[in-house]
């Protein structure tokens, strides 16, 4: 740190967003010379307060009466989509709650590290300590060596707030669950091998074969891929977020939320479970059985009264699994499928599930013929 003044001239932007801020501080600003008229976004304006950057406005680069320009109603974006929150709180980082989750964050680190769900540094977690005030593992640390200290605290657009080490580039996506879920209270993010092998061929494991999966995690959505750590792909979850805690991410890992960090880790644990005794199934050579339609109904049951999400609560979107089912006849996943160029095993494949496939045929029927009756 120096006591330097630096000042950067931005002047030429209509708009100043979040990343022309955080480049300028990069680039060791201590003041930004910005337009009369232009528009500065909450983020934006919030992080600069919290690094103590002077806003000048164009004409008055020396500073002398340099103040930080007044958050008046034409200079907050007014199109921008996120709300205007309060700054988040610096002191919520080292409260006794706080440091009984990190803890808590720690330890589910060290369980996902030594069941394999992630690998170098990867895998990432998350709570929701405050309403913009999040704790999160930082970038560039194995989950199994994660220490109370490591951990940092950032607000809902991506600032950071405090810890010493820079927060996991995976953020985002933790961030637009809690936008989108207010009873998400943590996120872990994680690549468990055996959900991450439907993840990369694009299927989701069926229902109504081991009642614990129906209870704590049930229909699994599929997010389509995008480049990790971008706004983009941490988008990709938002149409799935609040009818499931569990999400498979195409080409990547998995995604879960829930009330605590120790219960969102369980999901992934339950998913994982799930997904490798179905792989192990499909090698006996013969159909796995499934839990009647009625005893479903009593897992459902069971489900709702823990608080706990499902598609399936709602009977008006019901019909939306159903095609989502129909235009992923795959998503039975009981038929290994060859990969792209890869034809050496179909007729392996074939010789196991004929009598998968005659039902899977008969599902897809009754469904095409019920997509036609609704019409
Ligand atoms: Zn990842």
């Amino acid at each position: 740190m120096n006591n330097e003044e630096k000042s950067i001239d931005i002047s030429s932007r209509k708009v100043v967003a979040m990343r022309d801020v955080q480049d300028a501080v990069a680039a060791g600003a201590t003041r930004l010379l910005i337009a009369e008229n232009c528009v500065v976004t909450p983020s934006a304006r919030d992080f600069l307060q919290q690094n103590n950057i002077a806003l000048v406005t164009g004409g008055n680069e020396n500073g002398a009466a340099a103040k930080p320009s007044a958050p008046s109603a034409t200079s907050i974006a007014s199109g921008s989509s996120s709300p205007i929150r309060a700054a988040a709180n610096p002191r919520l980082f080292s409260t006794p709650e706080a440091e009984a989750i990190k803890k808590e964050i720690c330890a589910v680190g060290r369980k996902l590290w030594m069941r394999q769900f992630v690998d170098g540094n990867g895998g990432n977690i998350s709570y929701r300590i405050g309403p913009n005030e999040i704790l999160c593992t930082p970038t560039l640390v194995s989950k199994f060596d994660l220490k109370p200290e490591d951990i940092c605290l950032v607000d809902l657009e991506g600032n950071q707030i405090a810890g010493t080490k820079p927060r996991t580039s995976e953020l985002l996506l933790h961030l637009e669950i809690y936008k989108a879920v207010p009873q998400a209270k943590s996120c872990v993010h994680c690549h468990p091998p055996h959900a991450t092998a439907y993840a990369i061929t694009g299927k989701v494991p069926p229902n109504l074969v081991i009642p614990e999966f129906e209870v704590f995690v049930g229909k699994v959505a599929i997010s389509p891929y995008k480049t990790p750590g971008t706004a983009e792909f941490a988008q990709t979850v938002i149409p799935f977020v609040k009818d499931h805690n569990t999400v498979l991410l195409a080409n990547h890992g998995i995604i879960c939320w829930g009330d605590t960090v120790t219960h969102a880790e369980w999901y992934a644990e339950v998913l994982e479970t799930y997904c490798w005794t179905l792989m192990l199934a499909s090698q006996l050579g013969v159909p796995i059985s499934r839990i009647s339609d009625q005893q479903g109904e009593d897992l459902l049951a069971i489900k709702k009264k823990m608080g706990l999400p499902d598609i399936r609560f709602d009977t008006s979107r019901m019909k939306e699994c159903q095609l989502a089912d129909l235009e992923m006849p795959n998503s039975i996943a009981l038929t290994p499928t060859p990969c792209d160029g890869d034809t050496g095993k179909s007729a392996d494949a074939n010789a196991v599930t004929n009598a998968d496939l005659d039902s899977l045929v008969r599902s897809v029927t009754d469904a095409v013929m019920e997509a036609i009756g609704v019409k």
